[in-house]
C-alpha cells in the first residue's frame, strides 16, 4: 500500500476522464476522501468523489449531464459514460480567515484547506490520477498503515464542530478493524453534548453501518464505553452484544437483540429512524411465541410456524439461535418442516370460504370463521387431511347435524 500503488490502481476510465476534463478546463481537480482511502487499503471504492476549484455552475458547463444533487453545499453529480461522479467545490473559505495563511491562496493551499475540514486523517487525502500526486498533509497514509482513526488537527475541535464525527470514528474503527487514537477517543465523552444534538437520520446511517459489520460486537462495546450508545439508544446499553454479532447481518434481527429489554420495541426502532417495516418486524420478533421446546413434535413445530407466520419464522429462528434460545438441530428441523410448505393459514385450506358457506348453507357469518379455524386446526395437526372431500366430511360431521345453520 503506497502512493505508487495508487498509480496502477483500478480507477474507472470515466472517473479519470471527469478529473481530466476539469483540469483541461483550467480548474484544479482531485479524487478525494473515502475513495482514496479505499484505494490505499486495496479495496474497491463504493463511490468516487472529486474535489475541484470549479464552482457548480462551471462544473455544469463542463459536462453534458449534471444532476444538482447538493448544489447549496457545492456538490453536483456528473453522469459521464455510465459513471456517477460526485464533484464538490473546495469548501475551505471559512478556514482561511485565521491570519496565519497568505491571503492569496495557491494551488496546494486550496486542496489542503479542503482536506483540513475533513474528519479523519485517512479521509483527508487527495489524489491526482494524471500526475500520480498524493496530497496527504495530515499523514493519513501513516495512520492507515498503523490502523488508527485519528482526527484531522484537534479532535476536541472537530467533534465540537460536528457531533456526528464521534460516531463516525467508532464506525470506521469497527468496519476497518482499526483502533481509535488516544486523543481522538478521549474527545468523544468530552463532546457528548454536541453529539446529542445531531439529527437522528444522520446517526442512523452511521449506526447501521456499524451494526451490519462483521465486527458489530466490538463496535457496540466501543460505542457503549465511549458513552455514545447511551446518548441515542439507551435501551441497548448492557444488552447482549455477543448475540448481536452471532446474528446474521440483518438489520431487524440485530436490532431485535438490542431491543430485548424494550417495553415498546417498535417505538424505539422508529425513534431511531429505521423504516416502519423494520420496526414492525423487530416488534413481531420480540413478541413472537416462545420457541418450540427441544424434542418438539412436528405438530408442535407446525403450530409454532402457524402462529409466528412463515415470513417471520426465518428471522425468528436466526434470533433464537443468536440468543441461544434454540438448538441448531431444532432450527434445522423447523426449517425442513417449513420447506415442506404445510397448510398453515386459511388461504392454504383445500376448502375456501365460499365452499364452507355452500356446504353449511350459510352466507357470510361468524360461523364461517369458526368453521375455518376448526379446519385449520385439523390440517395443522395432520396436513394429509387437506383435501376437499375429507374437509367437507369433517365439516358436515361437526356443524350440520340435521339442523343446518339457517341459510341467508
Ligand atoms: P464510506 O466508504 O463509508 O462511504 P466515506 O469516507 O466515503 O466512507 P462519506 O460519508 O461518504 O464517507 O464521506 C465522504 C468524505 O467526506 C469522507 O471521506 C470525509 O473526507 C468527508 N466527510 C464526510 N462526513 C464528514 C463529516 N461529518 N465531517 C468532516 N468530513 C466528513
Ligand atoms: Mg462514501
Amino acid at each position: 500500500m503506497s502512493a505508487q500503488a495508487l498509480q496502477g490502481a483500478a480507477i474507472p476510465g470515466p472517473v479519470r476522464e471527469v478529473v481530466e476534463a476539469l483540469r483541461r478546463a483550467g480548474f484544479q481537480a482531485f479524487l478525494v476522501g473515502g475513495c482514496v482511502r479505499d484505494l490505499l487499503l486495496g479495496k474497491v471504492p463504493k463511490d468516487w468523489d472529486v474535489a475541484t476549484s470549479a464552482v457548480p455552475t462551471e462544473v455544469q458547463q463542463a459536462f453534458r449531464r449534471v444532476i444538482p444533487t447538493g448544489i447549496e453545499h457545492g456538490t453536483v453529480t456528473v453522469v459521464h459514460r455510465g459513471a456517477h461522479v460526485e464533484v464538490t467545490t473546495f469548501r475551505s473559505e471559512a478556514e482561511y480567515v485565521d491570519g496565519r495563511r497568505p491571503s492569496s491562496v495557491r494551488f496546494h493551499t486550496d486542496i489542503e484547506a479542503d482536506l483540513s475540514r475533513r474528519d479523519f486523517t485517512m479521509n483527508a487525502m487527495a489524489f491526482d490520477p494524471s500526475s500520480g500526486e498524493l496530497v496527504d498533509p495530515f499523514r493519513g497514509q501513516e495512520d492507515l498503515r498503523a490502523g488508527l482513526v485519528r482526527c484531522v488537527r484537534s479532535a476536541d475541535e472537530r467533534f465540537a464542530e460536528d457531533g456526528l464525527r464521534a460516531l463516525r470514528a467508532v464506525r470506521f474503527a469497527t468496519v476497518l478493524g482499526f483502533e481509535i487514537e488516544v486523543g481522538t477517543l478521549a474527545a468523544i465523552p468530552k463532546t457528548i453534548d454536541v453529539f446529542r444534538k445531531v439529527a437522528m437520520e444522520r446517526v442512523k446511517e452511521e449506526f447501521q453501518k456499524l451494526l451490519l459489520s462483521p465486527r458489530a460486537t466490538q463496535g457496540l462495546t466501543l460505542l457503549e464505553r465511549s458513552a455514545l450508545l447511551g446518548a441515542f439508544f439507551e435501551e441497548a446499553v448492557g444488552t447482549d452484544f455477543a448475540a448481536c454479532g452471532r446474528a446474521p447481518a440483518d438489520l431487524s434481527v440485530r436490532l431485535a437483540v438490542l431491543a430485548s429489554r424494550c417495553a415498546a420495541p417498535k417505538d424505539v426502532v422508529l425513534r431511531l429512524k429505521f423504516p416502519t417495516a423494520v420496526a414492525t418486524l423487530v416488534a413481531q420478533l420480540r413478541t413472537a411465541p416462545a420457541m418450540p421446546p427441544p424434542g418438539s413434535s412436528d405438530v408442535e413445530v407446525r403450530r409454532w410456524l402457524a402462529t409466528v407466520t412463515i415470513p417471520v419464522s426465518e428471522p425468528a429462528l436466526a434470533l433464537g439461535l443468536a440468543e441461544a434460545r434454540l438448538s441448531e438441530e431444532l432450527a434445522l428441523r423447523i426449517r425442513a418442516i417449513a420447506a415442506q410448505q404445510p397448510p398453515l393459514t386459511a388461504k392454504d385450506l383445500a376448502l375456501k370460504g365460499q365452499d364452507v358457506m355452500r356446504l353449511l348453507g350459510v352466507g357470510p357469518s361468524p360461523v364461517v370463521g369458526e368453521a375455518t379455524r376448526f379446519l385449520l386446526a385439523l390440517v395443522i395437526d395432520d396436513p394429509t387431511l387437506n383435501t376437499q372431500d375429507v374437509l367437507a366430511e369433517r365439516l358436515r360431521a361437526k356443524f350440520s347435524t340435521g339442523s343446518p345453520h339457517a341459510a341467508g
